[in-house]
């Protein structure tokens, strides 16, 4: 992924904002890459846990919000556990699917999915999609 840094793009408060809703303080991030090494989402997304606390930390709201990463993760913890900086990723990664519900975008459209997934999939998976991904 190519980083172009535009200060027009750059939101000053967004990192601030992340620390509010999520407790923790993604400065303190030293880029070590251990939290994209241990996540089981890493090799299906572009923007891999590391790369994330990167744009926040450079305020790039736009490109935090439209990364997917957030939206699979499976909250399983594992980054938590292993960051040396004692960071907790996964309530960041609940502070970015909160701010992106905010802007009011559904992650999950019924009306899209094939006939036989609404019938074949379990309910139980849907009511877990509408709690998480939509606003
Ligand atoms: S493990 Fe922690 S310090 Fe290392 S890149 Fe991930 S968030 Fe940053
Ligand atoms: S909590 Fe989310 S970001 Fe962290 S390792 Fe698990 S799936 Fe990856």
């Amino acid at each position: 992924m190519t980083l172009f840094i535009d200060d027009r793009r750059i939101d000053c408060d967004f990192k601030e904002k992340i620390r509010e809703l999520s407790g923790q303080n993604v400065a303190l991030c030293m880029q070590c890459g251990t939290c994209t090494a241990s996540c089981p989402m890493s090799a299906d997304t572009e923007v891999v846990p590391r790369k994330l606390m990167q744009l926040i930390q450079l305020g790039l709201r736009e490109e935090v919000l439209e990364a997917p990463l957030a939206w699979v993760c499976a909250s399983c913890h594992t980054c938590m556990a292993r960051c040396p900086r004692g960071i907790d990723i996964t309530r960041v990664m609940e502070a970015v699917r909160q701010l992106g519900l905010r802007e009011n975008v559904d992650h999950v459209n019924l009306s899209a999915l094939p006939a036989e997934q609404l019938r074949d999939l379990p309910q139980i998976a849907f009511v877990s999609c509408f709690r998480k991904l939509t606003a």
